[in-house]
């Protein structure tokens, strides 16, 4: 199962049903789920905690080249500011997509979505 929600996770697939595609296009999400219809956004400012994991990835991504950096060529400050900057700038699609996939994966494990009820066959 932890296998199979990492690999969810590294796709950007739901948190839940972990098939469906999280995002439409590079900046869009789905609101809802296009495999089980869970809503992605529970409630208004649902995705505040996901800018805190957007600067976990954005320090874990600009690392290595600051490490790599200071093993190479060892500018001044502000070549590592420069580097630490562009790096993040360049990597910032992969950093929003993620930072939000990674912490609806969280949330759905600590509370679970319910997926929409489907409406019940009308008696005749
Ligand atoms: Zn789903």
């Amino acid at each position: 199962m932890r296998l199979k929600r990492l690999t969810a996770i590294l796709k950007l697939k739901c948190p839940h049903c972990l098939q469906g595609q999280a995002y439409s296009k590079i900046w869009k999400m789905h609101e809802t789920c296009p495999q089980c219809g869970v809503l992605y956004e529970r409630e208004s400012g649902y995705f505040m905690v996901s800018v805190f994991i957007g600067y976990v990835l954005g320090a874990v991504i600009a690392m290595p080249v600051l490490i790599a950096l200071y093993f190479t060529i060892q500018p001044d400050v502000t070549g590592y500011v420069l580097a630490a900057t562009g790096t993040i700038v360049l990597a910032t699609p992969l950093i929003f997509h993620y930072a939000r996939v990674i912490w609806m994966h969280i949330d759905e494990l600590l509370d679970a979505r319910v997926p929409p009820a489907v409406d019940p066959p009308e008696l005749a």
